[in-house]
């Protein structure tokens, strides 16, 4: 680990400076593992998957009909020497002029080049003969209806990347190759705890000044959909000794640790002191609303990051996504990783500040000429969780502007993958 973020002191960093600075601390990809296809879905990829084979493996139709080898002379009646169904080969070449039935999927017989499908087809009978005639000839043209072998993914190219994160279709592709393991990074495995005295666990009885522990629910969720292993420490209350001992614990097996509250200004005591003894802290004030203060640094001897996110629900699942998602996919393995992001036009005004990148929460829809259009969910506070469960995407404001005047165009992070 370098030292830059160390070193970047009580200067207000901009999104991207923290950003960049996050990126230049990944420790790298985790080790890799290998593991069956059938559970390989989100996994990332460890190793480029280089095709064994070609695919498709051989030239064949892709309609069902004749296959045919072009003629010499313009003939239109074709003799069959046979029929080739998916899944069988047929032995003998064709010469020019001769055909063969065929069906989706079958590999074209030696010396046939062209497809004709049966709709255009006339099939005639005669004693032991089979022959076809084919309707408005002059529209088939040599090489028509067929795949050739290796057309898709030729053997030995590269089929997926390493770094690739593995949806449905990359399952199908790796499949389709024969593959039925791939090697991939292991999972994180991320400790998580809440702090405050005041936070209580949903399903307890909430005291008279408490509030229920949304934020490690919220965690846990969008870790698990980024393919983590959580390790659930529960609640902490503000206490320097309790939180100390957990992070020590944590930093023994963890690859990274997370907690929410308990670092604003004024109650960062514990997270400093228990940072000092176990680790190294490096508070960060960046521009951004919500998720301010967050702190982030190294915890025990492997020096595994650490984030120390805001305590308020919003500003945690924003902070995540903006700045622990990008850490947790570098240590997957999935390098230059971006928020999606599209252009609305906002329906209403949206206050901002200049300096600051703003994050609110938004509602997009398509209009019936497909523009995309934004509006807010209402209230905009850290606090309101129902923000989030309202919005389909967050509006991000760019920190060059001060507001965003009804009918401008505004950038956006859908939900998707996520949450
Ligand atoms: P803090 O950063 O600890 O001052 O927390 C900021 C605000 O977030 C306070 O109103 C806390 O009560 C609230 N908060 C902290 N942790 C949680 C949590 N796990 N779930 C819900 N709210 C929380
Ligand atoms: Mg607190």
């Amino acid at each position: 680990m370098t030292l830059s973020c160390f070193e970047l002191g009580e200067r207000m960093l901009s999104l991207d400076e923290a950003l960049t600075a996050l990126q230049e601390l990944a420790p790298g990809s985790l080790e890799s593992e290998v593991i069956p296809l059938s559970s390989l879905l989100n996994r990332v990829l460890a190793e480029d998957a280089i095709s064994p084979v070609n695919v498709p493996q051989n030239t064949n139709a892709a309609m069902d009909g004749i296959a045919l080898s072009w003629p010499n002379d313009t003939q239109t009646r074709f003799m069959l020497q046979g029929d080739v169904l998916a899944g069988s080969c047929f032995e003998d070449p064709l010469a020019p002029g001769q055909a063969v039935t065929i069906t989706t999927g079958a590999p074209l017989p030696q010396g046939a080049d062209t497809v004709i499908m049966s709709e255009q087809l006339l099939v005639k009978e005669e004693g032991a003969s089979r022959w076809v005639e084919i309707e408005q000839a002059d529209r088939v043209r040599q090489g028509q209806n067929v795949r050739r072998a290796g057309e898709d993914i030729p053997r030995g190219s590269m089929a997926l990347k390493a770094g690739t994160r593995l949806n449905p279709q990359h399952l199908g592709l790796l499949a389709s190759l024969g593959m039925a393991k791939a090697r991939v990074v292991r999972r994180p495995r991320v400790a998580i705890f809440s702090t405050g005295d005041e936070v209580t666990a949903p399903g307890e009885t909430l005291p008279p000044a408490g509030i229920f522990d949304s934020n490690r629910f919220s965690l846990r969720g969008l870790l698990t959909r980024l393919g983590c292993e959580v390790v659930d420490l529960g609640i902490l209350g503000d206490d320097f000794a309790g939180i100390r001992h957990a992070l020590d614990r944590a930093a023994q097996t963890a690859d990274m640790v997370i907690t929410s509250g308990g670092v604003s200004v004024g109650q960062a005591d514990w997270t400093q002191k228990a940072l000092d003894e176990t680790g190294r802290l490096g508070f960060w004030r960046i521009a951004i609303r919500p998720g301010r203060p967050l702190a982030f640094g190294t915890l025990g001897a492997r020096e595994i990051p650490f984030f120390g996110l805001p305590g308020n629900p919003v500003a945690v699942m924003v902070t995540f996504l903006q700045f622990v998602q990008p850490l947790l996919r570098t240590l997957q393995g999935e390098h230059q990783w971006q928020p999606r992001r599209l252009t609305a036009i906002a329906d209403e005004p949206l206050k901002s500040r200049e300096g600051r990148v703003d994050f609110l929460r938004g509602i997009y829809r398509c209009d019936d000429q497909g523009r995309l259009h934004v509006s807010m969910t209402g209230r905009q506070g850290s606090g309101i969780l129902s923000s989030m469960t309202a919005a389909n995407c967050l509006i991000e404001i760019e920190a060059p502007r001060a507001e965003v005047a009804q009918g401008e165009t505004v950038t956006l992070q859908p939900f998707g993958e996520l949450t």
